[in-house]
Protein backbone atom coordinates (compact mmCIF):
# COMPACT_ATOMS: atom_id res chain seq x y z
CA UNK A 1 0.00 0.00 0.00
CA UNK A 2 0.84 3.06 -0.74
CA UNK A 3 0.12 6.53 0.28
CA UNK A 4 0.25 10.12 -0.88
CA UNK A 5 -0.62 12.94 1.42
CA UNK A 6 0.50 16.68 0.46
CA UNK A 7 -0.88 19.72 2.30
CA UNK A 8 -0.78 23.28 1.03
CA UNK A 9 -2.20 26.34 0.38
CA UNK A 10 -2.19 25.80 -3.19
CA UNK A 11 -4.62 25.63 -5.41
CA UNK A 12 -3.93 21.71 -5.78
CA UNK A 13 -4.49 21.45 -2.04
CA UNK A 14 -4.22 18.18 0.13
CA UNK A 15 -3.65 14.71 -2.47
CA UNK A 16 -5.03 11.48 -0.79
CA UNK A 17 -4.60 8.65 -3.17
CA UNK A 18 -4.31 4.70 -1.22
CA UNK A 19 -4.46 1.22 -2.64
CA UNK A 20 -6.72 1.68 -5.92
CA UNK A 21 -6.51 -1.06 -8.45
CA UNK A 22 -4.85 0.20 -11.61
CA UNK A 23 -7.28 0.59 -14.11
CA UNK A 24 -10.22 1.06 -11.88
CA UNK A 25 -12.95 4.00 -12.35
CA UNK A 26 -11.59 5.97 -9.50
CA UNK A 27 -14.64 7.58 -7.54
CA UNK A 28 -14.00 10.91 -6.00
CA UNK A 29 -14.87 13.31 -3.29
CA UNK A 30 -13.48 16.77 -3.48
CA UNK A 31 -13.79 18.93 -0.55
CA UNK A 32 -13.21 22.49 0.04
CA UNK A 33 -13.06 24.77 2.90
CA UNK A 34 -12.92 28.52 4.08
CA UNK A 35 -12.95 30.37 0.65
CA UNK A 36 -14.69 32.80 3.36
CA UNK A 37 -11.93 33.93 5.50
CA UNK A 38 -13.96 34.59 8.16
CA UNK A 39 -15.58 31.20 8.65
CA UNK A 40 -12.54 29.63 11.19
CA UNK A 41 -15.17 26.53 12.39
CA UNK A 42 -15.06 25.40 8.47
CA UNK A 43 -11.29 24.63 8.80
CA UNK A 44 -11.67 23.02 12.01
CA UNK A 45 -14.46 20.89 10.37
CA UNK A 46 -12.21 20.27 7.17
CA UNK A 47 -9.09 19.02 9.79
CA UNK A 48 -11.76 16.57 11.35
CA UNK A 49 -12.15 15.32 7.93
CA UNK A 50 -8.53 14.77 7.44
CA UNK A 51 -7.21 13.40 10.55
CA UNK A 52 -10.14 10.91 10.14
CA UNK A 53 -9.23 10.18 6.96
CA UNK A 54 -5.30 10.12 7.06
CA UNK A 55 -5.61 7.79 10.64
CA UNK A 56 -5.64 4.14 10.94
CA UNK A 57 -9.12 4.12 12.14
CA UNK A 58 -10.69 0.98 10.05
CA UNK A 59 -13.69 2.82 8.52
CA UNK A 60 -10.70 5.08 6.92
CA UNK A 61 -9.05 1.82 5.91
CA UNK A 62 -12.21 1.36 4.31
CA UNK A 63 -12.78 4.55 2.26
CA UNK A 64 -8.97 4.59 1.42
CA UNK A 65 -9.08 1.87 -0.52
CA UNK A 66 -12.34 2.35 -2.37
CA UNK A 67 -12.16 6.09 -2.45
CA UNK A 68 -9.84 9.49 -3.78
CA UNK A 69 -10.19 11.88 -1.61
CA UNK A 70 -9.08 15.70 -2.72
CA UNK A 71 -9.10 18.20 -0.36
CA UNK A 72 -8.15 22.13 -0.80
CA UNK A 73 -8.81 22.66 2.79
CA UNK A 74 -7.83 26.52 2.08
CA UNK A 75 -9.37 28.09 -0.67
CA UNK A 76 -8.83 32.09 0.37
CA UNK A 77 -5.62 32.41 1.58
CA UNK A 78 -4.40 35.53 1.19
CA UNK A 79 -8.11 36.50 2.99
CA UNK A 80 -7.14 34.82 5.74
CA UNK A 81 -3.28 36.36 6.13
CA UNK A 82 -5.32 39.92 6.05
CA UNK A 83 -8.39 38.81 8.28
CA UNK A 84 -10.77 39.61 6.24
CA UNK A 85 -14.38 38.46 6.78
CA UNK A 86 -15.13 37.50 3.21
CA UNK A 87 -12.91 38.75 0.50
CA UNK A 88 -9.95 37.94 -1.07
CA UNK A 89 -7.17 39.90 -1.61
CA UNK A 90 -8.63 42.23 -4.32
CA UNK A 91 -12.05 42.58 -2.53
CA UNK A 92 -14.14 39.29 -4.24
CA UNK A 93 -16.27 37.05 -2.46
CA UNK A 94 -14.39 33.95 -4.66
CA UNK A 95 -18.00 31.92 -3.56
CA UNK A 96 -19.81 33.94 -6.24
CA UNK A 97 -17.11 33.75 -8.84
CA UNK A 98 -17.08 29.95 -9.94
CA UNK A 99 -18.41 30.39 -13.21
CA UNK A 100 -16.18 32.36 -14.66
CA UNK A 101 -12.83 32.50 -12.55
CA UNK A 102 -10.05 34.17 -13.70
CA UNK A 103 -6.34 33.11 -12.93
CA UNK A 104 -5.17 36.57 -11.90
CA UNK A 105 -8.01 37.86 -9.78
CA UNK A 106 -9.47 34.25 -8.12
CA UNK A 107 -5.91 32.25 -8.55
CA UNK A 108 -6.89 29.62 -6.34
CA UNK A 109 -10.44 28.52 -7.51
CA UNK A 110 -9.33 29.07 -10.72
CA UNK A 111 -6.82 26.50 -10.26
CA UNK A 112 -9.13 24.33 -8.02
CA UNK A 113 -11.85 24.69 -10.67
CA UNK A 114 -9.48 23.65 -13.77
CA UNK A 115 -8.76 20.24 -11.64
CA UNK A 116 -12.26 19.88 -10.80
CA UNK A 117 -13.20 20.28 -14.85
CA UNK A 118 -9.66 17.66 -15.42
CA UNK A 119 -11.26 15.19 -13.55
CA UNK A 120 -14.82 15.92 -14.89
CA UNK A 121 -13.33 15.29 -18.49
CA UNK A 122 -11.54 12.20 -17.46
CA UNK A 123 -13.66 9.57 -18.67
CA UNK A 124 -11.40 6.95 -15.57
CA UNK A 125 -12.74 9.66 -12.53
CA UNK A 126 -16.25 9.81 -11.52
CA UNK A 127 -16.35 13.21 -9.41
CA UNK A 128 -19.14 11.82 -7.14
CA UNK A 129 -19.54 14.02 -3.95
CA UNK A 130 -18.15 18.06 -3.86
CA UNK A 131 -18.58 19.29 -0.22
CA UNK A 132 -17.97 23.00 0.17
CA UNK A 133 -17.27 23.84 3.99
CA UNK A 134 -18.67 26.77 5.83
CA UNK A 135 -19.53 28.43 8.82
CA UNK A 136 -23.25 29.99 9.55
CA UNK A 137 -23.70 33.32 11.61
CA UNK A 138 -27.13 32.86 12.73
CA UNK A 139 -28.23 29.06 12.31
CA UNK A 140 -27.98 27.12 15.18
CA UNK A 141 -26.39 23.24 14.44
CA UNK A 142 -24.30 21.90 11.22
CA UNK A 143 -26.56 21.62 7.95
CA UNK A 144 -26.43 21.65 4.51
CA UNK A 145 -27.58 23.42 1.63
CA UNK A 146 -27.92 21.24 -1.66
CA UNK A 147 -29.29 22.12 -5.65
CA UNK A 148 -33.21 21.64 -6.89
CA UNK A 149 -33.39 18.94 -10.26
CA UNK A 150 -35.55 18.85 -12.75
CA UNK A 151 -35.24 15.01 -12.43
CA UNK A 152 -36.83 13.80 -9.31
CA UNK A 153 -34.98 11.05 -8.58
CA UNK A 154 -31.89 12.62 -8.93
CA UNK A 155 -33.31 15.71 -6.33
CA UNK A 156 -34.07 12.32 -4.18
CA UNK A 157 -30.91 10.65 -4.39
CA UNK A 158 -29.06 14.40 -3.11
CA UNK A 159 -30.85 13.50 0.39
CA UNK A 160 -29.44 10.29 1.43
CA UNK A 161 -26.07 11.90 2.47
CA UNK A 162 -27.26 14.58 4.70
CA UNK A 163 -30.21 12.17 6.12
CA UNK A 164 -27.05 9.31 6.91
CA UNK A 165 -24.74 12.51 8.57
CA UNK A 166 -27.94 13.34 9.81
CA UNK A 167 -27.78 9.58 12.29
CA UNK A 168 -24.24 9.71 12.91
CA UNK A 169 -23.65 13.59 14.27
CA UNK A 170 -25.24 14.80 16.97
CA UNK A 171 -25.18 18.41 15.99
CA UNK A 172 -26.14 18.18 12.47
CA UNK A 173 -29.90 18.92 11.78
CA UNK A 174 -31.77 17.19 8.77
CA UNK A 175 -34.46 19.21 9.47
CA UNK A 176 -32.39 22.56 8.85
CA UNK A 177 -31.21 21.33 5.86
CA UNK A 178 -32.10 22.91 2.51
CA UNK A 179 -32.42 22.27 -1.63
CA UNK A 180 -32.59 25.98 -3.47
CA UNK A 181 -31.69 27.86 -6.77
CA UNK A 182 -31.48 31.17 -5.53
CA UNK A 183 -30.07 33.44 -8.68
CA UNK A 184 -27.93 35.23 -5.52
CA UNK A 185 -25.92 31.77 -5.22
CA UNK A 186 -25.47 31.51 -8.74
CA UNK A 187 -22.01 31.73 -8.39
CA UNK A 188 -21.21 29.49 -5.47
CA UNK A 189 -19.39 26.35 -5.98
CA UNK A 190 -22.17 24.09 -4.73
CA UNK A 191 -24.57 25.14 -7.67
CA UNK A 192 -21.63 25.86 -10.44
CA UNK A 193 -21.07 22.53 -9.98
CA UNK A 194 -24.28 20.91 -9.49
CA UNK A 195 -24.89 22.32 -13.12
CA UNK A 196 -21.51 21.31 -14.48
CA UNK A 197 -21.46 17.69 -13.14
CA UNK A 198 -22.96 14.84 -14.07
CA UNK A 199 -26.51 12.61 -12.41
CA UNK A 200 -24.55 10.67 -10.54
CA UNK A 201 -23.02 13.54 -8.54
CA UNK A 202 -23.87 15.45 -5.47
CA UNK A 203 -22.58 18.84 -4.59
CA UNK A 204 -23.46 20.34 -1.40
CA UNK A 205 -22.78 23.35 0.68
CA UNK A 206 -21.71 22.15 4.34
CA UNK A 207 -22.75 24.91 7.07
CA UNK A 208 -21.91 24.91 10.59
CA UNK A 209 -23.11 27.14 13.20
CA UNK A 210 -20.31 29.87 14.66
CA UNK A 211 -22.11 29.42 17.90
CA UNK A 212 -23.98 26.33 19.27
CA UNK A 213 -26.28 23.51 18.39
CA UNK A 214 -29.33 22.09 19.90
CA UNK A 215 -29.28 17.93 19.82
CA UNK A 216 -32.35 16.13 18.89
CA UNK A 217 -35.19 15.99 21.52
CA UNK A 218 -33.55 18.71 23.75
CA UNK A 219 -33.55 22.88 24.45
CA UNK A 220 -30.14 23.19 25.44
CA UNK A 221 -28.30 24.86 23.14
CA UNK A 222 -24.92 23.61 23.32
CA UNK A 223 -21.87 25.67 22.77
CA UNK A 224 -19.71 24.55 19.85
CA UNK A 225 -15.80 24.04 20.79
CA UNK A 226 -13.10 22.87 18.38
CA UNK A 227 -13.14 19.84 19.10
CA UNK A 228 -16.93 19.40 18.35
CA UNK A 229 -16.27 21.18 15.27
CA UNK A 230 -13.57 17.97 14.13
CA UNK A 231 -15.65 15.50 15.35
CA UNK A 232 -18.27 17.14 12.85
CA UNK A 233 -15.68 16.60 10.48
CA UNK A 234 -14.67 13.05 11.32
CA UNK A 235 -18.78 11.99 11.42
CA UNK A 236 -18.89 13.63 7.66
CA UNK A 237 -15.98 11.60 6.79
CA UNK A 238 -17.41 8.17 8.20
CA UNK A 239 -20.70 8.99 6.90
CA UNK A 240 -19.08 8.43 3.17
CA UNK A 241 -18.86 4.52 4.47
CA UNK A 242 -22.79 4.65 4.91
CA UNK A 243 -23.60 5.83 1.82
CA UNK A 244 -21.09 3.46 -0.44
CA UNK A 245 -22.47 0.79 1.42
CA UNK A 246 -25.80 1.64 0.55
CA UNK A 247 -24.73 1.73 -3.00
CA UNK A 248 -22.67 -2.06 -2.07
CA UNK A 249 -18.99 -0.50 -2.77
CA UNK A 250 -17.79 -1.08 -0.02
CA UNK A 251 -20.08 -3.84 1.28
CA UNK A 252 -17.58 -6.61 1.27
CA UNK A 253 -14.93 -5.34 3.55
CA UNK A 254 -17.40 -4.58 5.89
CA UNK A 255 -17.64 -7.81 7.02
CA UNK A 256 -14.14 -8.04 8.39
CA UNK A 257 -14.70 -4.43 9.90
CA UNK A 258 -14.95 -4.38 13.85
CA UNK A 259 -17.87 -2.03 15.04
CA UNK A 260 -16.63 1.33 15.90
CA UNK A 261 -18.37 4.73 16.85
CA UNK A 262 -17.38 7.99 18.04
CA UNK A 263 -18.90 9.12 21.36
CA UNK A 264 -21.90 10.60 21.59
CA UNK A 265 -22.79 9.71 17.74
CA UNK A 266 -25.88 7.37 17.51
CA UNK A 267 -25.01 3.92 15.71
CA UNK A 268 -26.01 4.08 12.07
CA UNK A 269 -28.97 2.66 10.96
CA UNK A 270 -28.34 2.43 7.58
CA UNK A 271 -27.24 -0.78 6.55
CA UNK A 272 -29.83 -2.26 3.99
CA UNK A 273 -31.55 -1.63 0.76
CA UNK A 274 -34.61 -1.23 2.67
CA UNK A 275 -33.54 1.62 4.35
CA UNK A 276 -32.11 3.52 1.20
CA UNK A 277 -35.75 2.89 0.13
CA UNK A 278 -37.46 4.61 3.04
CA UNK A 279 -34.75 7.74 3.30
CA UNK A 280 -35.70 8.35 -0.11
CA UNK A 281 -39.41 8.51 0.63
CA UNK A 282 -39.26 10.05 3.95
ZN1 LIG B 1 -19.42 31.10 3.82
Amino acid sequence: MTMEARCSCCPRGMFITVNLRPGAEQKVVFITARVHPGETPSSFVCQGIIDFLVSQHPIAKVLRDHLVFKIAPMLNPDGVYLGNYRCSLMGFDLNRHWANPSPWAHPTLHGVKQLIVEMYNNPKINLEFYIDIHAHSTMMNGFMYGNIFENEERFQRQAIFPKLLCQNAEDFSYSSTSFNRDAVKAGTGRRFLGGLLNDTSYCYTLEVSFYSYIVGGTTAAVPYTEEAYMKLGRNVARTFLDYYRLNSLVERPLASTPKTRFSGATTSKAKNPQLLLNLITT
